[in-house]
């Protein structure tokens, strides 16, 4: 069957009816995404099919999640090629609204992340994950779905997204899905398209020194081997590597046992890159 498109909540509205999703008819999940859809993507969506009779993908560069010197405005844009992955995965609808159809000019509510939106990614990315937070609430009040599917890539953003769902109440069952990499390690991301054939060569470090540092015993070792690693690698500039709480984001004590999570941030060239791991303790 085609993949219907809206771009608006009557658009929605009509699309949900039209599949018999809603009340105690069909279920629905989520795949929040903002285009360039790769592998990561279909494995979420993969992953939505299984949970749900019906798939919803929203394509959206919101621009309350980009600061003023980031990516907004040459992040990549892809539609067309997103509509036919979407295609091929089965998916039921692809939400696309415009920037103004999801923003008032008016607008004055929005969603506060917290303590928890201002440490490790948040201290590099002031306000980001009030934005992300806000348009990932929107999303869920548009589409309305029975679960959302959030990539452990982004694992700060997936415990934000499931301390946002407890602390207000949010109807959605919020699932996790494993982080997809190319054969050499490097995490898929919309972003490693503005790397250079160098650049993507220095970026494996980060996936390199994650894997090692993962061997680690205790956190003072998962951290410095995991260091030893991006210091011998001259083209990265580190912003964070982290050893935190998996729920809280809050680095742990070296007495911590059981999970963690090891994440790190770093620009390579003009590319900013994020990826992480769970470790066990
Ligand atoms: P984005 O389009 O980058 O905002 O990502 C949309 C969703 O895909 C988010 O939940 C991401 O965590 C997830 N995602 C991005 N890259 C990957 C990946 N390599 N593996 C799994 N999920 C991913």
């Amino acid at each position: 069957m085609d993949v219907i498109v809206a771009g608006d909540r009557a658009g929605l509205v009509k699309a949900k009816h039209s599949l018999g999703i809603g009340a105690s008819g069909a279920t629905l999940a989520l795949v929040p995404t903002m285009g360039a859809l790769h592998e990561g993507h279909r494995s979420l969506i993969r992953l939505a099919r299984e949970q749900a009779d019906h798939v919803a993908v929203s394509v959206f560069v919101n621009p309350l999640q980009f600061g003023p010197n980031e990516d907004f405005s040459r992040y990549p844009r892809t539609f067309d090629a997103d509509l036919e992955t979407c295609a091929d995965e089965g998916v039921s609808i692809v939400f696309a609204p415009s920037a103004d159809d999801m923003y008032a000019a008016d607008r004055q509510v929005s969603v506060s992340s917290g303590r928890m939106g201002t440490i490790v990614e948040g201290a590099f990315r002031p306000g980001h994950f009030d934005g992300v937070l806000t348009v990932v609430l929107k999303l869920f009040n548009l589409v309305q779905p029975d679960i959302a599917v959030f990539g452990r890539k982004d694992a700060q953003q997936l415990a934000m997204i499931r301390r946002m769902v407890a602390d207000l109440d949010v109807p959605v069952s919020v699932m996790g899905a494993p982080t997809v990499r190319e054969a050499d390690g490097l995490a898929l991301s919309s972003r490693n398209r503005y790397l250079s054939t160098h650049e993507r060569h220095t970026a494996l470090s980060l996936s390199r020194a994650l894997f090692i540092g993962a061997r680690g015993r205790t956190p003072a070792e998962v951290l410095a081997e995991s260091r030893a690693v991006l210091d011998a690698e001259p083209g990265v500039e580190l912003d964070y590597l982290v050893l935190v709480d998996p729920a809280t984001f809050t680095e742990v004590g070296d007495d911590h046992r059981g999970e963690a999570v090891l994440a790190v941030a770093a620009r390579v060239g003009a590319t900013r890159l994020i990826d992480n791991v769970t470790v066990t303790l």
